[in-house]
């Protein structure tokens, strides 16, 4: 990547996420930005968390900003274990590609096909996707799981 290129995405005149306003698999709005669910049939309720303003690194935030974040993970987190139960969940902050601040949080398990290993080893043309009512259906019992625990 061009060092022009990276700068527009730091300095988020050409950021994805902030150009995107209502992305078609929007989860739910949390207070420090949108759950977003992922197609993804190995690591099933795939979360990433998009910071609710253009902001690229941890250390942008005040310390209030920061403890919401965190509360944020937490609320998704918990959302995945009371539905669907993984054995492990991944929390990843990287922004090589897309530094606008975001929080992957991955729920793992046993037989996801790649478990003992950080997901970004899986090649792009190994991911599966879920059929369009699976999808439905898993984005369903998460809201109900966020709604159980008083979360919207
Ligand atoms: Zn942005």
């Amino acid at each position: 990547m061009e060092i022009e290129a990276w700068e527009t995405l730091i300095n988020g005149t050409n950021c994805p996420m902030c150009a995107n306003k209502s992305p078609m698999n929007l989860l739910l709005p949390l207070p420090s930005g949108r759950a977003i669910l992922l197609d993804d049939r190995d690591f099933k309720g795939y979360l990433i968390l998009e910071y609710r303003r253009h902001v690229t690194e941890i250390t942008d935030l005040s310390p209030q900003e920061r403890s919401q974040l965190a509360e944020d993970v937490n609320a998704c987190a918990s959302a995945l274990q009371s539905a669907l139960h993984p054995n492990k969940i991944n929390y990843v902050i990287l922004g090589n590609e897309v530094p606008h601040l975001h929080v992957h949080i991955i729920p793992r398990y046993f037989d996801d096909g790649w478990w003992g290993k950080p997901t970004w080893l899986r090649p792009a043309d190994r991911k599966l996707t879920l059929s369009a009512e699976d999808y439905d259906k898993l984005r369903e019992t998460l809201l109900i799981a966020f709604r159980v625990a008083g979360r919207i």
